[in-house]
């Protein structure tokens, strides 16, 4: 309960934040880089070569800079999810892909859908963003290749198995697995993986922001997120979402 409520106000510290800020810092953002072009473009081959790599240092920390800034923008800006029933299969299918292209060659891809599904009761743009960002997380855990599993299923859940989900539900839901065989995780950094901005990764690389927007969007929907994870081993992570048969009880 701690988790999800420090989890809660992050997330609107951070709408405040964004939506206050985001947009004059990527005018400020703007004007740096507009004038760096400038700079790096006036006389080509005349600047000094440590002011040359400087300019450049400049324009690419500008760029990351303004790549988080949308980010964020994106993040502060959740819409309420726009649910229908979707086949989570067919969703699954049409990112095949874009997650091989994620993925370097070394990476086994291991579809496994249940034919029997259910439809889920979704957004489809939410749980595409969501697949692509615990495929690249998968991804990124498997530097030197392995396989990277999705699996559906459906999963009869009672009131004791959701109690890490927003609002308690229980029925009949669809699960989808996302499995890799990589780096895995110390239960240190498993207790800190959906907080906004938490990463392990080198500067550039990670935002943090991609596995609370997975658990944000997923919980609207009145799903759930589990994950299983062992150093050296790997990670797997559940998500959960809603049939038409499942019950929810927001009181
Ligand atoms: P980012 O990928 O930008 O770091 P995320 O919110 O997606 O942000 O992930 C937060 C952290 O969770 C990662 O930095 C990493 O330490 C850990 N993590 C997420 N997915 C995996 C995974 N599949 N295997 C190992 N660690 C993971």
């Amino acid at each position: 309960l701690e988790q999800k409520l420090r989890h809660t106000q992050k997330m609107e510290a951070i709408g405040q934040l964004a939506a206050g800020v985001a947009h004059e810092f990527n005018n400020l953002l703007c004007g740096i880089l507009c004038n760096v072009d400038v700079l790096l473009n006036e006389k080509p081959g005349t600047l000094p070569p440590e002011i040359q790599l400087a300019l450049e240092d400049v324009r690419s920390c500008g760029r990351r800079g303004a790549n988080l800034t949308k980010q964020l923008l994106t993040f502060s800006r959740q819409k309420a999810p726009d649910v229908s029933p979707i086949d989570i299969n067919t969703v699954i299918r049409g990112l095949d892909r874009i997650i091989q292209q994620m993925v370097t060659d070394r990476i086994t891809l291991d579809f496994q859908l249940d034919p029997e599904l259910p439809s889920g009761k979704a957004d489809r743009g939410k749980v595409e963003q969501a697949i692509i960002n615990l495929a690249r997380n998968a991804g990124d855990a498997m530097p030197d290749g392995g396989t990277l599993s999705v699996h559906t299923t459906c999963e009869q859940l009672d009131e004791s198995r959701v109690s890490s989900f927003e609002q308690a539900s229980s029925g009949c839901f669809v699960k989808m697995s996302i499995a890799d065989t990589g780096c895995g995780m110390t239960s240190e950094i498993q207790k800190r993986i959906f907080e906004p901005f938490f990463t392990t990764k080198p500067i550039g690389q990670g935002t943090g922001l991609g596995l609370s927007t997975v658990f944000a969007d997923v919980t609207h929907m009145g799903g759930g997120v589990e994950v299983e994870s062992e150093v050296n081993e790997g990670t797997v992570f559940h998500i959960y979402l809603p049939t038409t048969g499942s019950v929810t009880n927001d009181s």
